[in-house]
């Protein structure tokens, strides 16, 4: 998210600094998740219901959503808004607000790319949510059709169409009951998006100042005066506070509160090389809550959220998980591979208490924010790049920001 506003900024004639706390860029959640652009899959995770998944996850270490008791007492707050929002007219609500942001959002980045010259294994063929239950079809089907209104192109398939649509399902063709292909999705590596455009940025005269942590805003009479860093004080008239699942602390340091909380998820990596049965598309197995996305020549699985506080140590049954999602979906590969080889990762999505990001400036004049995008953060980086830019440059944004303001 940083990356992307600084590039929006640059666009509109801004000259920008971005802090990394790390040693290089990218290397929190932006590294190894999923991959995919999917405005199709816009819905926030507390949808009607979640507080029974929540609940029952309590007790079963493979549930795909999962609330640790440890995480319990830094949830009360947020958890409430986050119970609250899961009411059906405002999940619908934000899920059209985050499809909007997602569309514009993966155009941008296909503009971004080309004008560029990215390369970051992209690939625009599309995504597609295969079901294993007619039951469970139902609902998602429902708002797809919604989203279609709002302009989503999608096809509903049988499951001979889903194999047409990727052949290596042919192998559970008999398990599937249908599927929901998204043409317009698309995949990429985000890690190595960020380092490529860390490097047009640098080239263009940002700076970009590695292992600098902002460790507090400078905040004179309302009005924001620059940032703290190890290195001592930058002064700046206008910040940006656009890290991921960390923001709410740099937040408190001036008083304001930002209801977000890291949702932990899990990626497997596979190097496919000397493999030649490779999926075509990403898929979404909607009844393990995970992907199998291919990237080059890698296949990551990615999914799971876990509530389990700012840990990010890797539990073995989580990414079991994953290489059991495998073998349920592409049995042949699973056997084909080392998964004493797979790279295993975990990261900490900045989980909002309504699904949406929060986008736009704070009460602090000069402070702005771009952050909590949960599980659509890649989705939606360059859209709330671009529009974060245009709100600070008084220019009149594509998409409508008024859902995604920092003080609903
Ligand atoms: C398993 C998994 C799968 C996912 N799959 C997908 C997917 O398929 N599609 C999708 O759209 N999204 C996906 N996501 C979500 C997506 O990865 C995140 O929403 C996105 O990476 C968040 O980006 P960010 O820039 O807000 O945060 P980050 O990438 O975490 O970046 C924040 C940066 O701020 C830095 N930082 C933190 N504190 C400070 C400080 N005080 N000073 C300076 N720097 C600081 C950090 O070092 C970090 O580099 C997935 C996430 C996970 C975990």
């Amino acid at each position: 998210m940083g990356l992307a506003t600084a590039q929006a900024l640059l666009d509109r004639g801004e000259a920008v600094t971005v802090l990394e706390a790390r040693e290089g860029v990218a290397l929190e959640t932006s590294y190894g998740n999923a991959g995919m652009m999917t405005p199709s899959m816009a819905d926030p995770w507390n949808g009607p219901g979640v507080h029974r998944h929540l609940a029952a996850s309590l007790f079963n270490p493979r549930s795909p959503m999962k609330l640790r008791l440890r995480a319990l007492p830094s949830l009360t707050t947020w958890g409430i808004r986050f119970l609250r929002n899961s009411a059906r007219d405002r999940h619908l609500a934000a899920t059209e607000a985050n499809f909007l942001l997602g569309n514009y959002s993966v155009e941008l980045t296909r503009q971004l790319r080309d004008r560029l010259g990215l390369e970051y294994d992209a690939a625009d063929r599309g995504t597609m949510k295969v079901f294993r239950d007619p039951g469970a079809m139902r609902e998602p089907l429902a708002l797809t059709r919604h989203l279609a209104t709002l302009g989503l192109k999608f096809q509903e398939l049988d499951p001979d169409g889903a194999v047409a649509e990727e052949p290596m399902l042919e192998d559970v063709r008999d398990q599937i009951v249908g599927a929901l292909r998204f043409p317009d999705d698309a995949v990429g590596d985000s890690a190595r998006f960020c380092t490529a455009l860390s490097g047009r940025l640098a080239a263009a005269g940002t700076v970009i100042r590695l292992s600098t942590r902002a460790r507090q805003l400078v905040v004179e009479r309302g009005t924001v005066r620059g940032v703290v860093t190890d290195d001592g004080e930058m002064l700046s008239g206008r910040v940006v506070v656009a890290s991921g699942a960390w923001s709410p602390a740099l937040l408190r340091s001036v008083g304001l509160s930002l209801p977000v909380k890291p949702a932990k998820g899990y990626s497997l990596t596979l190097d496919m090389a000397g493999i030649s049965d490779r999926p075509r598309i990403p898929v979404v197995d909607d009844a393990m809550h995970a992907a199998v996305a291919p990237m080059g020549d890698r296949l990551r699985i990615g999914g799971t959220a876990e509530f389990a506080g700012f840990d990010s140590t890797v539990t073995r049954t989580r990414i079991d998980n994953l290489a059991v999602l495998l073998r349920a979906i592409y049995p042949r590969i699973a056997a084909a591979v080392d998964f004493g080889k797979a790279t295993a990762w975990t990261g900490l999505r900045p989980m909002s208490c309504d699904g949406k990001p929060f986008i736009g400036p704070t009460p602090v004049q000069g402070l702005y924010v771009n952050a909590g995008h949960g599980h659509l953060g890649w989705t939606h980086a360059v859209g709330s790049g671009q529009l974060l830019a245009d709100l600070m440059t008084g220019h009149t944004p594509a998409v409508d920001p008024s859902a995604f303001r920092v003080d609903r």
